[in-house]
């Protein structure tokens, strides 16, 4: 058959149908989705990942001077800041820190070296921004939004260069604090939609008369905007003279906006579930700046939301997954210590098999977090910009730390919810609804960038058929569409096959890289993708644009896709690192989780689907015998339950380069917790010793020469360690009203607390056998 025969006989009618059938895109969307690039999510997508592309893609490194950094003014900063004192008594950093953070150039670190930046990869961005959240939420905020979307980012991707050289080395040296302006009351999610005005006029400006524009908005919830001098600012531009071409509405813009001009309100602030980073609302009444301030000059008007779509494709995979993996980290850290101490009923908790459940949950999200933010990284510093990976990190990233810090509050119980220095977890809580609200909130993220876009921009042939029928010359647009749409129906049919032989194999015949004791984990994972591919199409074929307002399905195909790509960061994960063995429980955990969820969702979109022939063919190709996989077994849940419980070199790995606070702060509730700990751990064969011989009582052992009065000096001192760090804040009610006017921003907070004696019951030997189950009531009376 012809080409040309093809192309007018067959391609023809499909292109008229497919013109109604496909989705359309709006300007905005088109925006969004020609921001950033694909990476690994597109290879997904292929239904067929080349594993080998994987595994050989280099991970992440950071150079000596940003190790040095690390190890330097990060590690300083940190001791710098009592975050109680910061959070309930200063309500703000205080001014050393502020210098410290300016003068370090903590706010320069995407900032190049020639303009007197940091210039960091990266992954050290993201590892500055990881030690910090251990330390403090607000440090952690107020040094990344400098470094995220906002002026600095604008400027070295937009920017002129007058504006380049004017104001980045200002913000390098901390001379200038920067925000940026998106919201506003009325503009949430829906960020386009702002009614915030520019209107290009004649005005004057330090004195001299000037081409400008006449500015009116209100926004809301902006970061450092209290305090900032430089406000990045998003409105909608008129040119109703016709000033500047012979557009009316030109369109969302983007420009910088001294916050000393006449007319503008700043300064006010919020309190983000009573975190205290500057955050606040600003207004602006007919505030006039000169043209020259639209970032990237006049020829960059009404471009905006596409300099703000590419901006955020970057910064959206490394602040919030950091912070994420950070806190999935501290919660590793602390939790399995805090079981490992904590005892009740003459047992660690760590020993009771429903605590096992959280821990090994917050074990394996440690582990698999911080897998996929090292791989985001190692792509973001390799030059990509993927679009779809920086929306999936953001969204699983922040809600898998909810269920963590959830699980740590729960294992911690009341010690987690009392607030003062000694609560180490309350702040990471407080701080995770923010996480999940900011860079697109998740629910809208999950159900429409994810997928919704995914599926345009990472897909082999979609965006290459909704191009060329939108194409305004007909004729290229058929020619185009020809080309995709054949390619398209081959590669259906071939993931059709795959997906079919592969779900009725059980994938054992599916490809896999050569990964040792993970092998069999990747050929599930390519197995998982033909599927998706295969339901991608067969969704979009048959929904065509209503798969855009199918927002439950689009979701599930989002967490699949997920799925995907945080599985294959975990197997990347478990390669770099030279596959530890004693790791590998970890990994099973993490793949047994995905791949649960991943059948669970093949299944409820299977359910769910509208047209019921085209889920019962799904059914048949993709899941013939229903979802099979049921999620981590207890063995392994158990397994990686002990590893956070004690001292190893995993324990490490997954804990590594967290803030550890100074021995010597008896004021620090993780500094106590972590001595505690490693006290607990010294002493256990001597509580063995006396477990063995039925004696519970110190000095009763050592009447029985079960141990020495040496070893009872140090179990005595273990048993005080504890006591110290189960311990728990109180005020006197004095303290509380009276706390935020009598220190007033400049008088240190008295200690709360104060180390008990030695007067607690020493610990006791674990029991062998699990105790009785408490009933609620006997629990209570207790
Ligand atoms: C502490 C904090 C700091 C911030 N910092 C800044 C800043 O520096 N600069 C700035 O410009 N902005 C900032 N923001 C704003 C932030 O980006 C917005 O809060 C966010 O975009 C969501 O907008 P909204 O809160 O108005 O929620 P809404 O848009 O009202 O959304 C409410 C809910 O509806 C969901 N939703 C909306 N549309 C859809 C849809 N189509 N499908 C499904 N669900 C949908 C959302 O996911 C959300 O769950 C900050 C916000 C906070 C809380």
């Amino acid at each position: 058959m012809s080409s040309t025969f093809r192309r007018d006989w067959i391609t023809k009618p499909i292109f008229r149908m497919a013109q109604h059938a496909l989705p359309r895109l709006s300007d905005t969307e088109r925006e969004a989705i020609e921001a950033g690039d694909v990476w690994w999510d597109a290879e997904l997508f292929t239904g067929n990942p080349d594993w080998r592309k994987l595994l050989a893609f280099a991970p992440a490194r950071l150079s000596d001077e940003e190790q040095a950094f690390l190890a330097g003014p990060v590690e300083e900063l940190c001791r710098m800041i009592d975050d109680w004192r910061v959070n309930w008594e200063l309500h703000d950093l205080p001014p050393e820190v502020w210098d410290y953070l300016k003068t370090k150039k903590f706010f320069a670190m995407i900032i190049p070296k020639s303009y007197g930046g940091l210039g960091f990869s990266s992954y050290a961005h993201s590892e500055v921004i990881r030690k910090l959240s251990t330390r403090s939420i607000c440090a952690a905020c107020t040094a990344m939004v400098p470094n995220s979307l906002g002026p600095g980012e604008l400027l070295i991707k937009f920017g002129t260069k007058a504006q380049q050289d004017y104001w980045l080395p200002r913000l390098a040296r901390g001379e200038e604090i920067p925000c940026f302006g998106l919201t506003s009351p009325e503009a949430g999610s829906d960020a386009a939609s702002m009614i915030d005005t520019g209107v290009v006029c004649r005005g004057t400006f330090q004195g001299r008369e000037t081409l400008g524009i006449r500015l009116n908005w209100h926004k809301r919830y902006i970061t450092l905007g209290p305090i900032a001098t430089v406000l990045g600012l998003a409105f909608k531009l008129r040119d109703p003279d016709h000033l500047i071409g012979n557009r009316d509405d030109i369109g969302i813009t983007l420009a910088l906006v001294p916050t000393n001009l006449p007319g503008i309100s700043i300064g006010r602030r919020h309190l983000p579930a009573m975190h205290v980073f500057q955050n606040g609302p600003n207004w602006g009444h007919d505030v006039f700046i000169p043209i020259d301030n639209v970032i990237g000059g006049v020829d960059q008007v009404g471009k905006g939301w596409k300099m703000l779509m590419s901006a955020l494709a970057a910064g959206r995979g490394i602040s919030l997954p950091s912070l994420s993996a950070a806190g999935a980290a501290f919660c590793a850290n602390v939790t399995g210590a805090y079981a490992r101490i904590r005892e009740q009923f003459h047992v660690a908790i760590e020993k009771f098999e429903a605590i096992q459940e959280r821990l090994g949950r917050i074990a394996a999200t440690a582990y698999l977090l911080d897998a996929a933010r090292r791989m985001t990284c190692a792509a973001l510093d390799d030059g990509h910009h993927p679009a779809v990976v920086t929306a999936i990190m953001k969204e699983q990233a922040t809600e898998r730390l909810r269920i963590a810090v959830s699980d740590a509050m729960d294992v911690h119980g009341g010690k987690a919810i009392i607030e003062g220095s000694l609560n180490y977890l309350g702040s990471l809580y407080r701080g995770v609804p923010i996480a999940i609200t900011v860079e697109g909130a998740n629910i809208v993220t999950r159900a429409l960038i994810q997928f919704g876009q995914g599926a345009i921009r990472c897909h082999p042939y979609l965006l290459k058929e909704m191009s060329a029928l939108e194409d305004a010359d007909r004729a290229r647009g058929l020619d185009a569409f020809d080309q995709a749409f054949w390619g398209h129906v081959g590669h259906s049919l071939a993931n059709a096959m795959r997906a079919w032989g592969r779900a009725w194999t059980g994938g054992i015949l599916a490809p896999a890289a050569d990964a040792g004791a993970a092998t069999p984990f990747y050929r599930q994972l390519s197995r998982y993708s033909a599927a998706f591919a295969l339901a991608v199409d067969l969704s979009l074929l048959t929904l065509g644009g209503a798969l855009k307002r199918k927002e439950m399905v689009s979701a599930r195909f989002g967490d699949i896709l997920s799925e995907l790509y945080l599985a294959s960061a975990a197997l990347k994960r478990w390669n770099d690192e030279g596959r530890q063995q004693d790791d590998f429980p970890l990994l099973e955990y993490c793949m047994a989780a995905s791949f649960a969820t991943i059948e669970a969702r093949f299944d409820e979109i299977i359910a769910n689907f509208p047209v019921r022939p085209v889920a019962w063919l799904l059914r048949f190709m993709i899941q013939p015998f229903g979802p099979r996989r049921r999620g981590p077994s207890d063995r392994v849940t158990d397994k990686c339950a002990e590893l956070i419980t004690n001292p190893s070199a995993t324990r490490d790995r997954l804990t590594v380069d967290l803030y550890h606070p100074d021995e010597g702060e008896n004021t620090n509730g993780i500094a106590l917790l972590e001595r505690a700990f490693a006290m607990t751990v010294a002493v256990q064969p001597l509580r063995d010793r006396m477990h063995t011989a039925h004696v519970r009582d110190i000095d009763q052992a050592v009447k029985q020469r079960t141990i020495t009065a040496e070893e009872a000096a140090r179990l005595k001192t273990a048993a005080d360690a504890v006591a110290a760090a189960i311990a728990v804040d109180d005020f006197a009610p004095a303290e509380l009203t009276s706390r935020g006017k009598a220190n007033n921003g400049d008088q240190p907070s008295q200690p709360m607390f104060q180390p008990p004696l030695a007067s607690k019951p020493p610990l006791e030997a674990p029991a062998p056998s699990p105790p009785e189950v408490p009933t609620p009531h006997t629990q209570a009376a207790e």
